[in-house]
């Protein structure tokens, strides 16, 4: 037959079986339940910090209600009744007049867990104080009470160690998480501007503060340069750098890179250092619910914050590359790579909205006579200054590309056949007034003059290389009739047919 002290032990387990999202959690069942078990008024719970001889009270119970409490006790841990407490794990009262009693707690923490990366000490045991009280003087603990409260409590500091572990593993489960998706963030998105949208979503998603922002400095002066926020909604906003100091980064906070974080109970701010580069700073803030950030929370933003700093300064160094890949040192225009990635995208857009755009393609007349008359030196010249002239000319949705030698792509987005025309009539004048400077020529008289081909989406194809064919198709047509000059693709076919047309009716009428 079971005993009454054994099917309470069982009781007491059955009841805690749940899975406790905190200690705290935890104990608010635990203790009512000991309470009841031994007919105690009170019963509390303390955290002992034995290196600081503190005890601190973190709750009371009283019948079913249960008070999360903050207050500690100094207590002097080489007095011999703390000495021999220790050793027993159970001991009367020393100062109160009624009957109480103190249980010690002890369980292990998880190896690399937050209090024991905190601490620097390798994972060992974490002590806990019970205490019950019974509030009537003539009803004192006996001694069958004391060894149920000592098997109460072996049973408590196990659960507690479950579920200091279990919380230990979630918290890892949602970092490692986290981290897996930033690296899959961190390796798709190359582009600066992308990443940084990718980073904010995914802490936010897994994060959930009121807001996370990112102040990114200038390399050069270590300035903030901008800065970009995600709220709850996920949306990305470009931020004034203004409101930095709202967001909790000081004008201070700039330069000071060595601060290994600024933290208060609702912001959080973490400098992005990368081999001694300060890049910036990531800002988390509960400004508006005032919820606490917890040490688990800085502990892996803390990692994340290298890694993304890591990110931002790969991002920044691939998108100089790309600058410098993606345009001609000579001319400062695109390169074709780059152009040929924006008209497929052009093509894309225009399709679906229904848009029509135009190409140009241009070449300098005679361009090889400048090389061979006047030197390679002027003939450079001659092309640094017409390319100038198209840069200057087009808008900002424009896109010139070096396309070879002595040849300009231009890519016109929303722009009829006709507008196109109108432009190239425009370029035609003011390649015709330029005047090269005379430390380059020498004095001589060097005029430029320009042929140009002219196709339209997507009336003269429907694909990029098509349309860049018509352009090509249109500009032999010009260089053939006398150069200096500009033509659009139909009037170079109609043109051709026509000649064709003519032709055959020279031959026929022979
Ligand atoms: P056309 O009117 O038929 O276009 O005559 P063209 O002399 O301009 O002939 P073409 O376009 O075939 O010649 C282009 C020349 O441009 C040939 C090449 O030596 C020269 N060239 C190409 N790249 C450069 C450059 O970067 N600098 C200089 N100075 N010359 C270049
Ligand atoms: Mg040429």
């Amino acid at each position: 037959m079971i005993d009454k002290r054994t099917s309470l032990f069982y009781d007491f387990y059955q009841s805690l079986s749940d899975r406790y999202e905190s200690i705290g959690s935890l104990l608010k069942k635990a203790l009512p339940l000991m309470a009841e078990y031994l007919n105690a008024d009170r019963i509390f719970f303390f955290d002992w910090i034995g290196e600081q001889s503190i005890i601190s009270l973190k709750m009371m119970c009283i019948g079913n209600k249960s008070y999360y409490m903050q207050e500690d006790v100094f207590v002097d841990k080489n007095s011999p009744e703390i000495i021999k407490f220790m050793e027993d794990g159970i001991g009367d009262s020393p100062t109160l007049d009624y009957p109480a009693v103190y249980n010690l707690l002890k369980w292990r923490t998880p190896l690399d867990s937050l209090k024991t990366i905190q601490s620097g000490a390798p994972a060992g045991n974490q002590y806990g104080v019970i205490r019950i009280e019974r509030l009537k003087k003539n009803k004192p603990f006996s001694q069958s009470d004391r060894e149920i409260l000592s098997g109460l409590c072996r049973e408590l500091s196990v659960k507690i160690n479950i579920t200091e572990v279990d919380h230990y593993n979630t918290t890892q489960l949602r970092r490692a998480l986290a981290l897996n998706e930033l690296a899959a963030v961190f390796a798709t998105s190359l582009r600066l501007s992308d990443g940084i949208a990718d980073i904010l979503k995914s802490i936010q998603k897994t994060f959930q503060f009121d807001r996370t922002s990112l102040f990114l400095n200038d390399p050069k002066s270590g300035e903030f340069k901008e800065a970009y926020t995600s709220d709850l909604s996920g949306e990305i906003k470009e931020i004034d750098i203004k409101e930095a100091a709202i967001a909790g980064v000081s004008e201070a906070c700039s330069k000071q890179a060595c601060t290994p974080l600024i933290k208060s109970d609702i912001i959080l701010s973490l400098p992005m250092i990368v081999q001694n580069k300060h890049l910036g700073w990531l800002v988390f803030d509960n400004m508006l619910s005032r919820m606490q950030i917890s040490d688990e929370d800085v502990l892996s933003l803390r990692q994340f914050s290298s890694q993304i700093a890591l990110a931002i300064d790969n991002a920044r160094l691939f998108e100089r590359v790309q600058e410098l890949s993606n345009f001609d040192d000579l001319t400062k225009l695109a390169l074709r790579r780059f152009f040929n990635e924006h008209l497929e995208q052009e093509i894309y857009r225009s399709e679906r909205f229904n848009l029509t755009f135009s190409l140009i393609l241009l070449d300098i007349d005679h361009f090889k006579g400048i090389n061979d008359t006047y030197g390679h030196a002027v003939g450079d010249e001659a092309l640094k200054a017409v390319s100038e002239v198209i840069r200057a000319s087009l808008r900002q949705t424009d896109i010139p590309c070096r396309y070879g030698g002595d040849e300009v792509l231009i890519m016109l987005p929303r722009t009829t056949g006709e507008e196109a025309e109108h432009i190239a009539k425009r370029l035609m004048k003011k390649v015709s007034e330029i005047e090269l400077p005379s430390r380059v020529t020498r004095g001589a008289d060097i005029k430029l003059s320009i042929s140009q081909g002219l196709s339209v989406f997507p009336y003269d194809a429907t694909n990029g290389q098509d349309l860049i064919n018509c352009a090509d198709k249109a500009l032999y047509y010009v260089k053939e009739t006398g150069r200096g000059n500009w033509a659009s693709y139909s009037d170079a076919i109609k043109q051709e047919e026509k000649d064709k047309q003519d032709a055959s009716n020279g031959k026929t009428d022979k």
